[in-house]
């Protein structure tokens, strides 16, 4: 056999040989991602999950703010889409209210909007609890800029700053960016919207009145009483969530709360304890764009996570692999 023939085989035998680090890399930490990374650990592919902020829930998180922990960050509706409910509790585990009356178990009133008891704090948690229960690695403070495609077979390079990182598909959510290598389509980086959000901590010695409201003018375009979800219930104390388009200062903070004086959403006692504002930054929805090849079609898949809706179109197929949480958590 001629030196050429060897060398052939020997490189072709390579790239048979070449270990693949992860059959799967899921982009962000949002509830989609994380189920999804999930449904992909349970049909026993090796997940790894990337997250470019130092902590999980995208545009679900909780924070600390004005001195209460886990508060939900902004504003957050989910719906009453019956599937979606029998999802949050049989296989995430959670305590799901009525958002009219978080007092209430949304099993007495199937058609009302429901919540988590315990907010996105809660809904988080609950996911985070069944990975932690996997193999899945997840790595935060990591995250995607570029990529770059194996020209002779679907591989996929993902390149972080500690090196590059081999897969077979890449899992991406709606509001990410990143970049493919030498792609003749690549665009620049979209801006980011600005979320401004405004919490109010306020005295007042009656029960939370609202749970969601949506726009009450003067800039603010939609609102929750936290107090039920972040565990304030008989302190006396409310927690109040703006989402905002005026800049976020004392003075918008004492407008607001005289607004909600006005409409009678708190007693006319109420006073403010504390205000602060938080700022989420949203990359504007953007797909990268891809030549469709086949390698491509074959190594990129972008989920619909548009709304939390949504997640009734992947419910029937992660309930193929998720195991009730029950179940899963070994109870
Ligand atoms: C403040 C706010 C409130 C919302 N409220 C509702 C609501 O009430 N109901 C509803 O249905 N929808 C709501 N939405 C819409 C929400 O965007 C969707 O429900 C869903 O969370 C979107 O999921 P996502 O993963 O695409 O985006 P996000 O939730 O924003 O999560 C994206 C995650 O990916 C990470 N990421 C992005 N790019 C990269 C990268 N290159 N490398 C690594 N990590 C990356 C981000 O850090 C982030 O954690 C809200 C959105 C915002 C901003």
């Amino acid at each position: 056999m001629n030196r050429f023939l060897i060398a052939c085989l020997v490189w072709t035998l390579s790239l048979f040989s070449q270990t693949i680090d992860y059959d799967v890399v899921v982009v962000g930490t949002s509830p989609f991602s994380l189920l999804e990374a999930l449904y992909q650990n349970n049909i026993g592919k090796k997940v790894l999950i990337i997250e470019k902020a130092s902590e999980c829930g995208g545009s679900w998180k909780s924070i600390s703010i004005c001195g209460v922990p886990h508060a939900d960050m902004g504003c957050h509706y989910i719906g009453s889409d019956p599937q979606i409910l029998h999802f949050m509790t049989e296989y995430l585990g959670c305590q799901m209210v009525s958002l009219d009356n978080p007092l209430d178990s949304c099993r007495l009133h199937p058609s009302s909007s429901f919540y988590p008891s315990g907010g996105c704090y809660e809904f988080l948690g609950q996911i985070l609890k069944l990975i932690e229960k996997t193999s899945i690695r997840l790595e935060l403070n990591c995250s995607l800029e570029k990529v770059s495609i194996d020209p002779l077979q679907p591989i996929a390079y993902i390149e972080t700053l500690e090196g590059k990182i081999s897969t077979c598909k890449i899992i991406y959510p709606q509001y990410c960016y990143f970049q493919l290598a030498d792609n003749p389509h690549s665009t620049p980086p979209p801006a980011s919207s600005n979320f401004l959000h405004l919490y109010l901590l306020i005295a007042d010695p009656t029960p939370p009145r609202f749970s969601y409201h949506s726009s009450l003018g003067k800039g603010i375009s939609r609102m929750m009483n936290l107090t039920y979800f972040a565990n304030l219930a008989e302190t006396g104390q409310q927690l109040i969530v703006f989402q905002s388009y005026q800049p976020l200062t004392q003075q918008a903070a004492e407008d607001y709360l005289r607004l909600l004086i006005e409409h009678q959403l708190v007693d006319k006692s109420a006073h403010l304890l504390n205000f602060e504002s938080y700022v989420y930054e949203q990359c504007h929805h953007r797909s990268p764009l891809f030549p469709q090849t086949p390698t491509n079609l074959a190594l990129f898949e972008s989920l619909d996570t548009r709304g939390i809706q949504l997640m009734s179109q992947y419910i029937p197929k992660w309930t193929t692999a998720l195991k009730p949480y029950k179940e899963a958590m070994g109870e």
